[in-house]
């Protein structure tokens, strides 16, 4: 029988973990020490998941092969994990709460528009943008994959890209949404839209009552990347309202 690199890895620490597992007098003096650490003269090391080991693998073989330079793979994660994110597509929406002409080019072609200020390029070849209202919500989905609209929402969250998100937003949409403490009414029609490699998807959120004193950049900081994607809704309480 075949032992895998991870079954390999596995035993391998296993064996290593064995050496400095502490003695049980040891834990009991842990224990006796109200749970305080023992002293940390081994190293504790679990193996990573498959997919973080065949990355790590790939990334290595590709900068040993020349085919990839290590400065330009870090920039693009920093580019990805600090400057591309949310934020962009809260300027979108905030700009279109404001601007009526802007939310209809925005809703005619969202890619143009989206453009204008500033934001496109890989993963928002095109882009789609649903409007919510009283009587629909939309909800943004990828059942193949993980398609996302990148320059307006950074990098998908670890749960867009769960078979179980991926399967059961289009059965049961209301139960999901309901997880994500999201209410729809049963008056109020959803709408699930899979996005593609070729046309991905971004909600525009209604805006919130009684926010006609915020400025675009106040009402930006008020829009969340689930309310994008139809999986949130935007808390907004007037000043002077507690719960
Ligand atoms: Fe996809």
């Amino acid at each position: 029988m075949a032992t895998t690199r991870r079954e390999l890895l596995t035993k391998a620490l296993a064996a290593a973990g064995a050496m400095a597992v502490p003695s049980a007098a040891s834990r009991a003096n842990e224990e006796a020490n109200d749970g305080h650490p023992h002293d940390h003269d081994h190293d504790h090391q679990t193996v990573p998941s498959d997919p973080a080991l065949r990355v790590k693998a790939l990334e290595t073989l590709l900068l040993a092969k020349g085919l990839v330079d290590q400065a330009a793979l870090d920039s693009l994660v920093n580019l990805y994990e600090t400057k591309i994110g949310p934020r962009n597509g809260a300027r979108v929406v905030a700009r279109a709460w404001v601007d009526d002409d802007y939310r209809a080019r925005l809703l005619k072609d969202g890619t143009a528009a989206i453009k204008e200020l500033g934001y496109g390029g890989v993963e928002a070849d095109r882009v789609v943008v649903v409007a919510n209202s009283p009587r629909v919500h939309n909800l943004v989905v990828c059942t193949l994959c993980s398609c996302y609209p990148w320059p307006v929402l950074g990098l998908p969250p670890v749960w867009y890209k769960s078979a179980a998100y991926r399967s059961r937003v289009v059965i049961d949409p209301r139960s999901v949404l309901q997880e994500f403490g999201v209410e729809v009414s049963p008056e109020v029609e959803v709408r699930v839209w899979d996005s593609t490699a070729e046309i991905r998807y971004l909600v525009l959120p209604e805006r919130p009552a009684e926010t006609r004193h915020l400025s675009e950049e106040e009402l930006a900081h008020l829009v969340t990347r689930d309310s994008m994607i139809g999986t949130g809704r935007i808390a907004f309480r007037p000043e002077g309202v507690r719960e």
